[in-house]
């Protein structure tokens, strides 16, 4: 097994320089845990951003079908903080059309934009009229 020169290895979270076996990636147990507690940190703020952004798009969709309102402009949505990368699903039909999904929701969009959604009819209506 070829040795690997001890001054480029380097722990992962602090960044010292260590020796011992080549495959060593922390210089303890404390940078190994800190190291991990770190990325599960950050994949929580990611779940947590994107449902917050996911559960937005919700809200704006329920008070518009709350409404009666049935299409949309996407600009007049994302002017109130819709964001059409955030979708729970996606399905091409036969004929082409592109449907996206929002939890119990559904939109298609146009060339000129306009959305047309509603409740997705696979889910049974509670708490809508
Ligand atoms: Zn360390």
């Amino acid at each position: 097994m070829p040795t690997k020169n001890n001054t480029t290895m380097r722990c992962n979270f602090c960044r010292k320089s260590m020796t011992g076996r080549a495959d060593k990636k922390f210089c303890d147990d404390g940078c190994r845990n800190a190291f991990h507690n770190m990325k599960s940190g950050e994949s929580y703020s990611a779940t947590r951003k994107i449902n917050r952004q996911l559960r937005g798009n919700w809200l704006i969709l329920k008070d518009l079908i709350e409404v009666g309102e049935e299409e949309a402009v996407m600009e007049d949505l994302e002017r109130y903080g819709f964001d059409p990368h955030y979708v729970t699903s996606l399905e091409v039909r036969e004929d082409g059309t592109t449907v996206y999904g929002i939890y119990d929701f559904e939109y298609t969009r146009d060339q000129d934009g306009v959305v047309r959604f509603r409740r997705d009819q696979r889910y049974p209506p509670r708490g809508y009229r």
